[in-house]
């Protein structure tokens, strides 16, 4: 997923009719047609009753047996579920949205009837499974699978407990991503997302134009001041006057997080969320604590944005702006892809022809142009066996062609985990999902940088290097610190009200970014639209991702060894848990050394802008 970088809409869009196929994705390798995808949904809801049998395993061969048909199973309904989102962000309708409905009943009933799976393979003790992976050498591919479900067998309750929180929509327990199945609440913010009424501002030639959040990130960025504070202001504002309704709906979220971690004996909502990706609260705690010891450079860096801008204060509205003008460089999608292909050759040419036959567009992987109707951002995605597809808002900007990189970084990962790894341990976790994705960026913007002729292209590296770093590793920690004490005060009783919310949020503004900002008297309402808030403890991960990544960069432009021990910690998807994972490819997320050299970098990032900027 490529974060809050969507890309605001355009107008005049083509319709998807108008675009060649050979710029759209070939779904045809999930099912021939719509009428093959009809035909499997039917068929496979009476194909799930085969798991009926499987809830007490009295020998190897049987368990065996159930786990290579719940994965087959499994794997059938994902290629349903991500056919039916593919068509809904390309060809929105009614129907199609029927069909994402339909698919993910599916996928609750297969969650159902795996629940016996779960429940047989929880009553087996360590001794009985070791008897059965000596008796079955074939469920060595499951084993990862089977110990991850046994490392949490004291969270499982009684039946008729598990009964009531499966109905509650128990999502602790889920073998699905935590956030596809979203919350009420979720959906309540959603709607009010929607519903939500911005006001009329006028654009840099004085014409009324109706903000909307798709357009907000384009004129946030208006090199016009008066255009961006109008922007921000009538955003803010809008969620002033909606802050009460905001406020509920995410406290109802926040009680629920809460609910089904006390549900199952945890401490905190904290530590049952990263439990389920095995993560130590340690991990959350370092990063946070580091980030904080590490906020000198952000403040330098609005001290740069003030100097350079000519402002005597910095505001949320001015943190967008590029700094230098220039002709920004358009790039076509073969140049993107030769570029991304020269910036990857540290990884070794194995990797990078592989990758090359993934970004051809006769892979029919890629779904690259904007048009009226589809989703905006970019996100890669995939089932196991099949090779990943990505949805892209194409338009030859550097930071397209970053996004580009980004996605096929998710992409090459699933592929090498699932050339790698059986179907019970090729998923890798969420807190591993941000990192090949951004160590491809990284190496982009080193190499861009290494080639660029002008001072202006260095700038605007320069600056997309910090802005991504701010907005990753400052930005979503600042996020994590407001998750951790919202979910905190619900933890001790408190009664949370907007107000509260927004000066709590408020003061973490104050605090990240130093005394050159400063913060007007809406900016606090910014927390109730971010939609990374009903993701359960998500955000914490872009950081370390991040972290990781830009530590990952530095190695492998050291050394081969390096970039293979980095590409042997992909190709081993979920098989081990992440951090171990992780340490064994060289970086340790439970010190702070990989996020203090990450923030060490933004501040010589910092230092490098300003002696290119202020000699001009
Ligand atoms: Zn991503």
């Amino acid at each position: 997923m490529q974060g809050e970088a969507a890309s605001g809409t355009r107008v005049g869009l083509r319709t998807r009719a108008e675009i060649d196929a050979r710029f759209k994705w070939n779904k045809s390798r999930l099912f021939e047609s719509n009428e093959a995808f009809e035909a499997a949904l039917n068929r496979l809801p009476s194909e799930l009753n085969r798991l009926d049998g499987c809830h007490t395993f009295e020998d190897a061969a049987t368990l065996k047996q159930c786990l290579d048909m719940y994965f087959e199973l499994h794997t059938s309904v994902n290629r349903l579920t991500l056919y039916a989102n593919m068509t809904v962000d390309t060809e929105p309708s009614t129907q199609t949205r029927l069909m994402q409905t339909r698919a993910l009943s599916v996928l609750s009933i297969l969650m159902e009837k795996a629940k016996g799976i779960r429940t047989g393979i929880l009553k087996m003790t360590p001794e009985q499974l070791a008897a059965f992976l000596a008796a079955e050498p074939g469920l060595q591919a499951s084993e990862a699978y089977i110990r991850n479900l046994m490392r949490r067998s004291s969270r499982v309750l009684n039946a008729e407990a598990e009964r009531v929180l499966m109905l509650a929509g128990d999502n602790l327990w889920a073998e699905i991503d935590l956030n596809e199945i979203p919350s009420d609440a979720e959906k309540v913010f959603d709607s009010i997302r929607i519903d939500m009424k911005l006001p009329v501002i006028r654009d840099e030639s004085g014409h009324e134009v109706q903000l909307t959040l798709s357009n907000y990130t384009k004129y946030r960025r208006s090199p016009e001041r008066s255009v961006r504070r109008a922007a921000v202001e009538g955003l803010m504002k809008t969620l002033m006057a909606y802050e009460n309704v905001f406020a509920s709906t995410y406290v109802a979220q926040l009680k629920l997080d809460v609910l089904f971690a006390r549900a199952r004996h945890y401490d905190t909502a904290l530590e049952a969320y990263l439990d389920k990706d095995d993560i130590p609260v340690s991990i959350y705690e370092n990063l946070v604590q580091t980030v904080n010891a590490n906020l000198a450079p952000l403040h330098r860096y609005v001290s740069l944005r003030k100097q350079v801008m000519g402002v005597d204060t910095v505001h949320l509205y001015d943190m967008y702006v590029p700094l230098a003008d220039g002709v920004p460089r358009q790039y076509t999608y073969e140049e993107a892809t030769a570029l991304i292909a020269a910036a990857l050759e540290p990884l070794g040419e194995a990797f990078v022809s592989r990758l090359k036959e993934e970004m051809s567009l006769s892979s029919g992987s890629i779904d690259l142009y904007p048009h009226a109707d589809k989703s905006s951002g970019a996100y890669s995605c995939s089932v196991y066996g099949i090779a990943p597809f990505i949805l892209m808002n194409y338009h030859g900007g550097l930071d397209d062609v970053s996004t580009l990189a980004h996605e096929f970084g998710h992409s090459m990962h699933s592929i090498l985990a699932m050339e790698a790894q059986p179907p019970g341990s090729f998923h890798y976790t969420m807190f591993l999902a941000e990192i090949a994705s951004t160590v491809n960026e990284a190496l982009m913007n080193d190499y861009m940088l290494r080639h660029a002729q002008t001072d202006a292209e260095r700038i605007d590296l320069l600056v997309q290097k910090l802005e991504n770093i701010r907005g990753t590793i400052y930005r979503q920690t600042l996020f994590a610190e407001f998750e951790y004490l919202t979910h905190t005060a619900i933890e001790q009783g408190e009664a949370i009200q907007a107000q509260w919310l927004s000066d709590l949020y408020a003061t973490l503004l104050r605090k990240y970014y130093g005394p050159d900002y400063t913060i007007d008297t809406a900016d606090g309402h910014e927390w109730a639209y971010i939609p990374h808030f009903y993701y359960k403890y998500y955000v914490y991960s872009y950081a370390t991702g991040l972290s990781s990544a830009l530590s990952f960069a530095r190695l492998i432009a050291a050394s081969p060894e390096n970039a293979q021990r980095y590409i042997d910690m992909l190709k081993a998807g979920g098989s081990k848990n992440s951090v171990t994972l992780l340490r064994e490819a060289g970086v340790d997320l439970s010190t702070p050394a990989p996020i203090e050299l990450a923030l060490k970098e933004f501040d010589e990032t910092v230092t490098a802008l300003e002696a290119l900027l202020l000699k001009r």
